[in-house]
């Protein structure tokens, strides 16, 4: 089984020097938010994305954050009457990136029946959106996300359900356990992340006989590394590619 983040994680962090967009990023900078509205969640982002991958602040300082980041942009995001058809249509609009040899990747997961359960703190609407238009939305992928709750006339009203952000993953991975844990034998997971809150997204499997850590280490490189390499199996930096992961789906496939 595959287990693998999505934002900055199977989509690309940069392309030719500038950054790509997170799930949240399409709809924060599309056509269907107001100046006013996108000013603010650019405040947000650059507010609360320095102190998500400040190495020297302990999780337990981040959390309360965080929660407050993804309330206020969900808060946001509610108020300008977001209608479910024009997702579609943003993300098409959007620089939304997955990472070079991404169709391999899906395409041999499903080919061999291996369930990839991607665990994003995103929002779910959007990060289907880009799996379906990049044409590798198989049958094998299960997501869990933050999921937008549309009103009859199909306008946003809420999330759904609780809220899942990049620090508490492990929570979300105990209470979705039954999707991790549709086969009854011993597992051999791979997980894929680029956060420290990535760790835990294994946590609700049982039966798990090796594990392999995969973390991209996309920004504040020096900084972050030691962190990263005393966490994770390995650590890629700056790799844009899936072709690691690729390659190692090769050799035991
Ligand atoms: O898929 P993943 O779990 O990586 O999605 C969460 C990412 O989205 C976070 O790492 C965060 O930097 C970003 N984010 C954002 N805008 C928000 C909330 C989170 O870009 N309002
Ligand atoms: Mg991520």
């Amino acid at each position: 089984m595959i287990i693998s983040d999505f934002d900055m994680t199977l989509t690309r962090f940069a392309h030719n020097g500038k950054r790509c967009p997170t799930s949240h990023n399409i709809v924060d900078t599309s056509r269907l938010i107001s100046e006013d509205c996108k000013k603010m969640l650019k405040d947000l982002l650059d507010t609360y994305y320095p102190i998500e991958i400040d190495p020297s602040r302990s999780v337990a300082e981040k959390l309360p954050l965080m929660v407050e980041w993804w309330t206020k942009a969900h808060g946001c995001l509610v108020e300008q009457k977001i209608r479910k058809d024009q997702l579609e249509m943003a993300v098409r609009e959007s620089d939304a990136m997955l990472r070079d040899g991404f169709k391999p990747f899906f395409d041999k997961l499903y080919e061999h029946s291996i369930p990839l359960v991607i665990f994003s703190a995103g929002i779910g609407d959007v990060l289907e959106e880009i799996i379906r238009q990049a044409g590798v939305f198989h049958p094998n992928v299960k997501v869990v996300s933050n999921y937008m709750d549309f009103d009859d006339n199909g306008v946003l009203r809420a999330f759904k359900g609780e809220l899942i952000h990049t620090y508490n993953k492990r929570e979300g991975a105990l209470k979705n356990s039954g999707l991790f844990n549709q086969q009854t034998e011993s597992r051999n997971i791979i997980l894929l992340g680029d956060s420290m809150g990535d760790l835990s997204m294994a946590d609700g499997v049982e039966n798990t006989e090796n594990i392999l850590k995969i973390g991209f280490l996309n920004d504040k490189v020096e900084e972050r590394r030691e962190q990263y390499l005393n966490s994770y199996d390995i650590v890629l930096v700056k790799d844009e590619s899936m072709d690691v992961v690729n390659g190692i789906l090769q050799h035991i496939i």
